[in-house]
């Protein structure tokens, strides 16, 4: 599923791609991907406009010339969005075989056709994802479910203190909670409690300050550096080029269950916590 990383990585890509181009008409394979009415959709986006996209937690925000709409996408597990034009790609979210080749294809639940001939698909295999025009001002209704970003401006380590304090979840299971941190998927999440010495399933009250602090860094550190690197991408993720994000060599725990730990040499193992798949080394976690 992507995460913060990865959303910001799309939403980068589209936005040097479609913006302020004029949507022709928009196809509807899977109405249900999208939660208005699918005649009422349609008539508010052709002929409109993106003009501005933008990203909460794992949300895109495209803000649309006319009608005072946002149009929200949430591509969930298995979502992508691919934007098509003169043979070239650029696309982000799930992939699928062979991307690109075969465009529409069964998966491609919405197309959006612009005035230049491009289209931008969304694909979704498992039908989590969604499309939403919502107005304008209800938009405070749909950020307040999000809580704070790693790398926001207010995020300090008081805070995180204070989300945790009193809580008896897995520090984990709050660290995927995005009404209290967004973004934070489960690939992050186990990256930062290692970066941070922690185990996944201590209860968040039990943390000292210490502890708090460290998880704080190492959350702005790997996201910031998955950032940078286009988010992590295996062989189910593309990023907008196509191309696979480079974050996956930087992971210390993810995916290495049964290997050697880079910092101490055990055996990274690997568990359930908060219902997902968690890795985590014995040895340097406490
Ligand atoms: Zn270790």
């Amino acid at each position: 599923m992507p995460e913060l990383p990865e959303v910001e990585t799309i939403k980068n890509d589209l936005k040097s791609n479609v913006i302020r181009k004029k949507i022709v008409s928009v196809d509807l394979g899977k109405p249900r991907i999208v939660k208005n009415r699918g005649s009422e959709f349609k008539k508010q986006l052709v002929g409109n406009e993106f003009i501005d996209i933008s990203r909460i937690g794992k949300l895109l925000i495209i803000s649309l010339k006319r009608g005072g709409l946002l149009l929200l996408v949430h591509l969930k597990m298995t979502g992508q969005l691919i934007y098509c034009h003169q043979g070239k790609y650029v696309a982000g979210g799930h992939s699928l075989p062979k991307l690109g080749s075969s465009l529409p294809n069964k998966y491609s639940h919405v197309i959006f056709k612009f005035t230049d001939n491009s289209k931008l698909f969304f694909n979704d295999l498992r039908q989590f994802g969604y499309l939403q025009l919502i107005k304008r001002g209800d938009l405070k209704k749909v950020t307040n479910n999000y809580g704070i970003e790693p790398l926001q401006f207010n995020f300090k380590p008081e805070r995180l203190a204070e989300i945790f304090k009193k809580r008896t979840a897995p520090v984990k299971s709050l660290l995927l909670n995005q009404k209290l941190i967004a973004g934070i998927g489960n690939i992050y999440a186990d990256e930062v409690l290692f970066a941070a010495g922690v185990l996944p399933d201590r209860q968040a009250k039990s943390l000292s300050n210490k502890e708090v602090k460290k998880i704080f860094v190492a959350s702005q550190k790997i996201i910031a550096l998955a950032i940078k690197h286009r988010g992590t991408t295996f062989n189910d993720y593309v990023d907008a080029d196509g191309n696979v994000g480079s974050f996956v060599k930087f992971l210390k725990v993810y995916g290495r269950q049964g290997k050697t730990c880079f910092r101490c040499g055990a055996t990274v193992k690997k568990t359930k916590v908060a219902g997902r798949g968690t890795h985590f080394c014995p040895e340097c976690q406490k």
